[in-house]
């Protein structure tokens, strides 16, 4: 895997907690819709729960929210993989 996360590793930017790596579930809601990413990698703080990706991921995830949005379903699960 290359990158790393754009957040100082390690530390948390909210509460300074120690973060670690692992998966997060993220939901988007957009326009009254809930698109729920799973399983995205991300360096997760410990304390506080707050998910840091690296910008690759955040670009994969975004293109994904984008393509469930075009389905037009209520509510989407997806699961996280890369482009
Ligand atoms: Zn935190």
């Amino acid at each position: 895997m290359t990158g790393r996360p754009d957040a100082e590793c390690g530390t948390c930017a909210l509460c300074a907690g120690s973060t670690s790596r692992g998966s997060a579930t993220i939901p988007f809601v957009i326009e009254e819709r809930v698109i729920t990413i799973r399983a995205i990698p991300a360096e997760i703080c410990g304390d506080c729960g707050e998910a840091y990706m690296t910008s690759n991921v955040a670009d994969a995830v975004q293109q994904l929210v984008e393509r469930l949005r075009a389905l037009e379903a209520e509510v989407s699960v997806a699961r996280f993989r890369a482009a």
